[in-house]
Protein backbone atom coordinates (compact mmCIF):
# COMPACT_ATOMS: atom_id res chain seq x y z
CA UNK A 1 0.00 0.00 0.00
CA UNK A 2 1.56 3.42 -1.16
CA UNK A 3 0.74 6.53 0.53
CA UNK A 4 -2.23 8.22 -1.02
CA UNK A 5 -3.03 11.44 -2.29
CA UNK A 6 -5.36 13.21 0.43
CA UNK A 7 -7.47 14.95 -2.22
CA UNK A 8 -8.47 11.07 -3.92
CA UNK A 9 -8.77 10.11 -0.05
CA UNK A 10 -11.74 11.92 0.56
CA UNK A 11 -13.64 10.85 -2.89
CA UNK A 12 -15.03 7.69 -1.24
CA UNK A 13 -16.17 9.09 1.95
CA UNK A 14 -17.82 12.44 0.09
CA UNK A 15 -19.29 9.94 -1.97
CA UNK A 16 -20.52 8.08 1.05
CA UNK A 17 -21.56 11.42 3.12
CA UNK A 18 -23.90 12.35 -0.43
CA UNK A 19 -25.09 9.34 -1.14
CA UNK A 20 -26.49 8.81 2.47
CA UNK A 21 -27.43 12.86 2.81
CA UNK A 22 -29.46 12.86 -0.22
CA UNK A 23 -31.30 9.51 -0.19
CA UNK A 24 -32.48 10.01 3.45
CA UNK A 25 -33.55 13.85 2.69
CA UNK A 26 -35.20 12.55 -0.78
CA UNK A 27 -36.77 10.09 1.94
CA UNK A 28 -38.36 12.89 4.42
CA UNK A 29 -39.42 14.84 1.21
CA UNK A 30 -41.40 12.64 -0.47
CA UNK A 31 -42.86 9.36 0.84
CA UNK A 32 -42.71 10.01 4.52
CA UNK A 33 -44.28 13.71 4.22
CA UNK A 34 -47.28 11.43 2.64
CA UNK A 35 -47.07 8.60 5.54
CA UNK A 36 -47.17 11.96 7.95
CA UNK A 37 -49.99 13.30 6.59
CA UNK A 38 -52.06 10.14 6.28
CA UNK A 39 -50.90 7.74 9.14
CA UNK A 40 -49.01 9.04 11.89
CA UNK A 41 -46.61 11.99 12.87
CA UNK A 42 -44.39 8.92 14.42
CA UNK A 43 -42.97 7.88 11.33
CA UNK A 44 -41.10 10.89 10.94
CA UNK A 45 -39.78 11.34 14.51
CA UNK A 46 -38.72 8.20 14.65
CA UNK A 47 -37.00 7.99 11.30
CA UNK A 48 -34.85 11.23 12.50
CA UNK A 49 -33.81 9.79 15.85
CA UNK A 50 -32.53 6.67 13.88
CA UNK A 51 -30.99 9.34 11.50
CA UNK A 52 -29.15 11.24 13.84
CA UNK A 53 -27.49 7.88 15.59
CA UNK A 54 -26.30 7.27 11.84
CA UNK A 55 -25.15 10.54 11.19
CA UNK A 56 -23.18 11.24 14.84
CA UNK A 57 -21.88 7.42 14.69
CA UNK A 58 -20.57 8.18 10.97
CA UNK A 59 -19.18 11.87 12.01
CA UNK A 60 -17.12 9.77 15.08
CA UNK A 61 -15.75 6.83 13.23
CA UNK A 62 -14.69 9.83 10.44
CA UNK A 63 -12.76 12.08 13.14
CA UNK A 64 -12.06 10.45 16.46
CA UNK A 65 -8.37 9.36 16.85
CA UNK A 66 -8.61 5.74 16.06
CA UNK A 67 -4.96 4.91 18.45
CA UNK A 68 -2.29 6.46 16.47
CA UNK A 69 0.86 5.70 17.96
CA UNK A 70 3.25 8.55 17.85
CA UNK A 71 6.71 8.11 15.36
CA UNK A 72 9.30 7.93 17.82
CA UNK A 73 11.42 11.42 18.11
CA UNK A 74 14.90 11.85 16.60
CA UNK A 75 15.91 12.22 20.47
CA UNK A 76 14.46 8.89 21.50
CA UNK A 77 16.02 7.14 18.41
CA UNK A 78 19.48 8.51 19.22
CA UNK A 79 18.94 7.18 22.48
CA UNK A 80 18.86 3.61 21.73
CA UNK A 81 22.42 2.41 21.37
CA UNK A 82 21.80 -0.83 20.54
CA UNK A 83 20.87 -2.41 16.96
CA UNK A 84 17.77 -3.65 17.00
CA UNK A 85 16.71 -6.78 15.69
CA UNK A 86 13.47 -6.78 13.23
CA UNK A 87 11.11 -8.63 15.69
CA UNK A 88 11.05 -9.88 19.37
CA UNK A 89 8.51 -12.72 20.23
CA UNK A 90 6.23 -12.75 23.36
CA UNK A 91 4.35 -14.76 25.00
CA UNK A 92 0.54 -14.04 26.02
CA UNK A 93 -1.65 -16.39 27.45
CA UNK A 94 0.47 -19.40 26.19
CA UNK A 95 0.33 -18.10 22.37
CA UNK A 96 3.40 -17.07 21.04
CA UNK A 97 2.58 -13.21 19.54
CA UNK A 98 5.34 -11.33 17.28
CA UNK A 99 6.22 -8.21 17.96
CA UNK A 100 7.84 -5.99 15.03
CA UNK A 101 9.90 -3.60 14.59
CA UNK A 102 8.33 -0.48 13.03
CA UNK A 103 11.09 0.78 10.61
CA UNK A 104 9.26 4.16 9.58
CA UNK A 105 7.89 4.71 13.14
CA UNK A 106 10.82 3.03 15.15
CA UNK A 107 9.21 1.21 18.17
CA UNK A 108 8.65 -2.48 18.73
CA UNK A 109 4.43 -2.68 17.22
CA UNK A 110 2.58 -3.51 20.70
CA UNK A 111 0.31 -6.63 20.03
CA UNK A 112 -2.19 -5.90 17.58
CA UNK A 113 -0.82 -2.61 16.06
CA UNK A 114 -0.12 -2.62 12.49
CA UNK A 115 1.02 0.21 10.64
CA UNK A 116 -1.35 1.82 7.74
CA UNK A 117 -0.04 2.19 4.77
CA UNK A 118 -2.44 4.70 3.56
CA UNK A 119 -2.26 6.78 6.85
CA UNK A 120 1.77 6.21 7.41
CA UNK A 121 0.65 5.83 11.66
CA UNK A 122 0.74 2.55 13.47
CA UNK A 123 -2.79 1.64 14.95
CA UNK A 124 -3.41 -0.06 18.16
CA UNK A 125 -5.40 -2.87 17.87
CA UNK A 126 -6.16 -1.74 13.91
CA UNK A 127 -8.67 -3.40 12.35
CA UNK A 128 -8.61 -2.15 8.69
CA UNK A 129 -7.88 1.33 6.83
CA UNK A 130 -11.92 2.14 5.63
CA UNK A 131 -11.72 4.56 2.84
CA UNK A 132 -15.87 4.80 3.29
CA UNK A 133 -14.74 7.19 6.37
CA UNK A 134 -11.18 8.22 5.39
CA UNK A 135 -9.86 6.89 8.48
CA UNK A 136 -8.20 3.97 10.39
CA UNK A 137 -10.51 1.89 12.21
CA UNK A 138 -8.45 1.23 14.96
CA UNK A 139 -8.95 0.49 19.39
CA UNK A 140 -10.44 4.29 20.02
CA UNK A 141 -13.17 4.62 17.20
CA UNK A 142 -14.11 0.83 16.27
CA UNK A 143 -16.88 1.02 18.23
CA UNK A 144 -18.48 4.19 16.55
CA UNK A 145 -17.57 2.44 13.13
CA UNK A 146 -19.69 -0.41 13.93
CA UNK A 147 -22.39 1.06 15.32
CA UNK A 148 -22.73 3.22 12.50
CA UNK A 149 -23.17 -0.34 10.70
CA UNK A 150 -25.81 -1.69 12.72
CA UNK A 151 -27.60 1.69 12.78
CA UNK A 152 -27.53 1.91 9.46
CA UNK A 153 -28.59 -1.46 8.82
CA UNK A 154 -31.55 -0.35 10.86
CA UNK A 155 -32.09 2.33 8.90
CA UNK A 156 -31.99 0.89 5.48
CA UNK A 157 -34.89 -1.81 6.31
CA UNK A 158 -36.73 0.88 8.11
CA UNK A 159 -36.80 2.92 4.85
CA UNK A 160 -37.45 0.38 2.96
CA UNK A 161 -39.71 -0.52 4.77
CA UNK A 162 -41.80 2.60 4.73
CA UNK A 163 -41.23 3.39 1.11
CA UNK A 164 -42.75 -0.21 0.37
CA UNK A 165 -45.99 0.38 2.44
CA UNK A 166 -45.87 4.01 0.31
CA UNK A 167 -45.46 1.62 -2.29
CA UNK A 168 -48.86 0.17 -1.60
CA UNK A 169 -51.47 2.86 -1.56
CA UNK A 170 -49.72 4.59 -4.78
CA UNK A 171 -49.78 1.54 -7.37
CA UNK A 172 -51.54 3.27 -9.92
CA UNK A 173 -49.74 6.11 -10.01
CA UNK A 174 -46.25 5.24 -11.04
CA UNK A 175 -45.49 8.35 -12.83
CA UNK A 176 -45.66 10.84 -10.48
CA UNK A 177 -42.98 12.38 -8.65
CA UNK A 178 -43.14 10.80 -5.41
CA UNK A 179 -43.63 7.89 -6.49
CA UNK A 180 -40.46 8.23 -8.73
CA UNK A 181 -38.22 8.99 -5.98
CA UNK A 182 -39.48 6.68 -3.70
CA UNK A 183 -38.34 3.16 -6.45
CA UNK A 184 -35.06 5.57 -6.48
CA UNK A 185 -34.53 5.07 -2.57
CA UNK A 186 -35.44 1.35 -2.86
CA UNK A 187 -33.45 0.74 -5.93
CA UNK A 188 -30.37 2.39 -3.74
CA UNK A 189 -31.34 0.45 -0.61
CA UNK A 190 -31.39 -2.86 -2.94
CA UNK A 191 -28.21 -2.49 -4.18
CA UNK A 192 -26.62 -1.63 -0.85
CA UNK A 193 -28.77 -3.81 1.31
CA UNK A 194 -26.47 -7.21 1.12
CA UNK A 195 -23.09 -5.58 1.65
CA UNK A 196 -24.03 -3.64 4.39
CA UNK A 197 -26.17 -6.09 6.21
CA UNK A 198 -23.88 -8.43 5.63
CA UNK A 199 -20.83 -6.65 7.05
CA UNK A 200 -22.52 -5.96 9.88
CA UNK A 201 -23.46 -9.60 10.54
CA UNK A 202 -19.40 -10.12 9.87
CA UNK A 203 -18.38 -7.47 12.34
CA UNK A 204 -20.82 -9.09 14.91
CA UNK A 205 -19.28 -12.33 14.36
CA UNK A 206 -15.49 -10.79 14.81
CA UNK A 207 -16.78 -8.55 17.89
CA UNK A 208 -18.61 -11.97 19.48
CA UNK A 209 -14.59 -13.87 18.54
CA UNK A 210 -12.78 -11.01 19.69
CA UNK A 211 -11.07 -10.70 16.88
CA UNK A 212 -10.32 -7.51 14.18
CA UNK A 213 -10.58 -7.89 10.28
CA UNK A 214 -6.72 -7.99 9.96
CA UNK A 215 -6.40 -10.95 11.89
CA UNK A 216 -9.53 -12.64 10.45
CA UNK A 217 -8.27 -11.82 7.11
CA UNK A 218 -4.75 -12.66 7.51
CA UNK A 219 -5.39 -15.74 8.94
CA UNK A 220 -3.44 -14.93 12.79
CA UNK A 221 -4.24 -17.83 15.39
CA UNK A 222 -6.32 -20.07 12.91
CA UNK A 223 -4.89 -23.15 14.32
CA UNK A 224 -4.55 -21.81 18.16
CA UNK A 225 -7.30 -19.55 19.78
CA UNK A 226 -7.02 -16.05 19.71
CA UNK A 227 -4.54 -15.06 22.88
CA UNK A 228 -7.01 -12.10 22.77
CA UNK A 229 -10.37 -13.60 23.21
CA UNK A 230 -11.96 -13.21 27.05
CA UNK A 231 -15.22 -14.79 26.10
CA UNK A 232 -18.48 -13.36 24.15
CA UNK A 233 -19.88 -11.46 26.73
CA UNK A 234 -16.75 -9.80 27.93
CA UNK A 235 -15.13 -9.73 24.12
CA UNK A 236 -18.75 -7.34 23.40
CA UNK A 237 -18.12 -5.58 26.34
CA UNK A 238 -14.08 -4.90 25.45
CA UNK A 239 -15.16 -4.39 21.80
CA UNK A 240 -18.10 -1.60 22.39
CA UNK A 241 -17.23 -0.35 26.07
CA UNK A 242 -13.64 -0.43 26.76
CA UNK A 243 -11.76 3.02 27.62
CA UNK A 244 -11.09 5.05 24.57
CA UNK A 245 -8.17 6.41 26.62
CA UNK A 246 -5.31 7.43 26.81
CA UNK A 247 -5.58 9.35 23.63
CA UNK A 248 -1.75 9.24 22.76
CA UNK A 249 0.46 6.56 23.87
CA UNK A 250 3.88 8.29 24.51
CA UNK A 251 6.32 6.13 26.11
CA UNK A 252 9.80 7.06 26.58
CA UNK A 253 10.94 3.38 26.26
CA UNK A 254 8.64 2.63 22.84
CA UNK A 255 11.65 2.39 21.07
CA UNK A 256 13.01 -0.17 23.27
CA UNK A 257 13.75 -4.19 23.09
CA UNK A 258 11.53 -3.30 25.95
CA UNK A 259 8.43 -2.18 24.58
CA UNK A 260 5.44 -4.21 26.30
CA UNK A 261 3.36 -0.93 26.13
CA UNK A 262 -0.29 -1.93 27.80
CA UNK A 263 1.46 -5.52 29.17
CA UNK A 264 -1.73 -5.81 31.32
CA UNK A 265 -4.17 -5.18 28.51
CA UNK A 266 -3.17 -8.00 26.77
CA UNK A 267 -2.20 -10.13 30.07
CA UNK A 268 1.18 -10.43 29.35
CA UNK A 269 2.94 -10.66 32.67
ZN1 LIG B 1 4.62 2.34 12.20
ZN1 LIG C 1 -5.26 4.09 7.78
Amino acid sequence: MGKCNPLTRIIPASFAWVLLLAATGIFFAFPCRYLMSVYTIGIPILQSIITFFVIMNFALATFVNPGVIPKATPDEVKGDGVASPTYQDIEIHGVKVRLKWCVTCQFYRPPRCVHCGVCDNCIETFDHHCPWVNNCIGRRNYRYFFMFLLWLSIHMISILSLCIFYMKDHLDEMKQLQTIMTLVIIGIIVILFIPILGLTAYHIMLIMQGRTTNEQVTGKFIDVKSPYTRGYCKNVLYSLCNSPLPRNICLKSRHTKNFYYSALNYGIQ
